[in-house]
């Protein structure tokens, strides 16, 4: 998608920027297509930024920032609070919204929407969160105290899996703390960003602080090398956080770059079968699995294989797919139509390499709906470490299971995959669940949980080739992401404090 601006286009609706409080168009002449994937028809088209319009942003976000600092942190929050009710009251068009762009159903939409709302409550309690440090009599009528000063001109880069929920892991934060933002949302999902704006700014958020462009690499590209922007936060693919760390990095920014993942399940002997192929479900065809968190590898261990398989074939095949606003669906399109196109090309790469296709989600038709993005769900059974399907994130409806003997097995193939977002473990053993999550080396562990993605106030983020950067998101480590603390050591000369001159390094007591 890279077509010029067609503003004769009337049948579809044009998406603007959000700049200093209001909508803009600016100036490029590029262009993408969003399309509705439960249809397949083109609904939108959004601007690609150029250098101009990326800089004026910059610019709108580089002139708030002063009063926006120095505003009283109580004063940010009473914003916050005002932007968490309306937030609350447009959970429902905030949901439809990125339904209708991302596919995925309404209740699973409602509750992502939810989660991001979370992130707002906790940015809430910024005049707690943000205070600093203070010693007396350091030395002799001496002290010292802190500061936590925000950083700037903030930026975040989101994906498209979570139209609302992953921008709201970055800038309630940043804002809370007294940065201003410059959000850049997945060009195939950019309409939740632009309500969350007008909510913001409905809210009290004086202009310029929150601002929203569009655009591909062309427009993030201009920002991360821009010399305004001090801190950027990423989510996305693995590839693409690298080389946004890598170019950050080496300019000097901030940087914190979320990747992709490979979730591994282990399931033991004793776990609870009914209970564990309804978590297996859930987590790996929620959202079509096209989620960071999804369960994507069961690693079934000792004799519980056969049972397992079994129990979860019963359960997938009463899947209901269909467009994301129906009644009754549970598993909407893939975003795209090339998306769809390559986990297809992964379920065949499955098959070509020898895994057992147990369940094949590749024929499946939606009636009345032909031109959508859909697929059904898929299970392979025997799966081995060295195949595609298990070496690549598929971000598809396709479970992999492969077996060991023990759990030790689990642990030493997860430790050796290089994703390390997310993983669970069923079991009815606390023990085993005790070895598990002290030895496994990913950022966040379920037990019995297949999705374990942190509270707002615990902060989110894998390992490894999941996460560039030595920050996650949200949580204390969103403050001090976009915070940077300034240590201030301060003597008052009286007249009972005798001062001499002295050339020795200064010492305290
Ligand atoms: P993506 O990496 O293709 O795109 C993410 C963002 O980067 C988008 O805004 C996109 O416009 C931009 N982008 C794309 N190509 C770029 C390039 N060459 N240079 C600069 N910017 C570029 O990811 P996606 O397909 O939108 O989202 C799915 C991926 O995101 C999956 O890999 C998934 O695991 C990952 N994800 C990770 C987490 C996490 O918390 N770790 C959360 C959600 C999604």
């Amino acid at each position: 998608m890279n077509k010029p601006v067609d503003k004769a286009l009337s049948s579809i609706a044009q998406v603007s920027y959000w700049i200093k409080g209001e909508k803009t168009t600016g100036t490029t002449t590029r262009s993408g297509e969003v399309t509705n994937p439960a249809t397949g028809q083109v609904t939108k088209q959004v601007p690609f930024a150029n250098a101009k319009d990326i800089d004026t942003a910059v610019q709108a976000a580089k002139a708030a920032f002063p009063s926006w600092r120095d505003t009283p942190p109580l004063r940010r929050a009473r914003v916050m609070q005002k932007f968490l009710t309306l937030m609350q009251e447009n959970t429902n068009e905030l949901a439809r919204l990125a339904s209708e762009e991302h596919g995925k159903t309404l209740p699973d939409a409602v509750g992502s929407v939810t989660r991001g709302i979370e992130v707002i409550e906790f940015a809430c309690g910024i005049p707690h969160l943000q205070k600093g440090e203070h010693s007396e009599n350091v030395g002799t009528g001496v002290d010292a105290h802190t500061r936590s000063q925000p950083l700037g001109v903030c930026f975040g880069i989101t994906p498209f899996n979570f139209p609302a929920m992953v921008p709201l892991w970055m800038f309630p934060v940043s804002i809370a703390t007294g940065n201003t933002f410059v959000l850049k949302p997945s060009e195939k999902v950019p309409s939740c960003s632009m309500k969350m704006a007008e909510l913001f700014k409905q809210a009290g958020l004086p202009d310029g602080v929150f601002n929203v462009v569009h655009g591909d690499k062309e427009a993030v590209d201009q920002l991360i090398t821009h010399p305004d922007v001090k801190a950027v936060s990423f989510v996305g693919s693995t590839p693409i956080a690298q080389y946004i760390y890598e170019t950050c990095a080496k300019g000097g920014k901030r940087v914190q770059a979320l990747g992709g993942a490979k979730n591994h399940a282990v399931v033991l002997p004793d776990a609870d079968l009914e209970f564990t192929a309804d978590a297996l479900v859930g987590a790996g065809y929620g959202s079509a699995g096209e989620r960071c968190m999804a369960i994507s590898v069961v690693v079934a261990v000792g004799g519980i294989g056969d049972a397992l398989v079994a129990k979860v074939i019963e359960k997938a095949k009463k899947i209901e797919v269909g467009p994301g606003d129906k009644k009754g669906v549970e598993m909407g399109p893939l975003v795209t139509k090339a998306h769809r196109d390559k986990v297809k090309g992964y379920i065949d790469k499955g098959e070509a390499e020898g895994a057992t296709m147990v369940m094949d989600g590749r024929g499946l038709k939606v009636a009345g709906y032909e031109n959508g993005f859909y697929l059904g769900a898929t299970l392979f059974d025997n799966v081995k470490t060295d195949m595609t399907i298990y070496k690549e994130e598929i971000f598809g409806p396709v479970l992999s299971v492969l077996r060991v003997d023990t759990l030790a097995d689990a642990i030493k193939m997860i430790n050796e995959c290089p994703f390390a977002n997310g993983t669970a473990i069923f079991t009815a053993s606390g023990g085993a669940a005790r070895k598990f999550e002290n030895e496994i080396e990913v950022g966040m562990v379920g037990v019995n949980v297949p999705i374990p993605v942190p509270m707002a106030f615990f902060s989110f983020g894998g390992w490894k080739q999941s996460i560039f950067g030595d920050y996650s998101v949200h949580g204390m480590d969103g403050v001090r992401f976009y915070t940077r603390p300034k240590v201030i050591t301060t003597r008052w000369t009286t007249s009972e404090v005798a001062t001499t001159s002295s050339l020795h390094m200064p010492t305290m007591g």
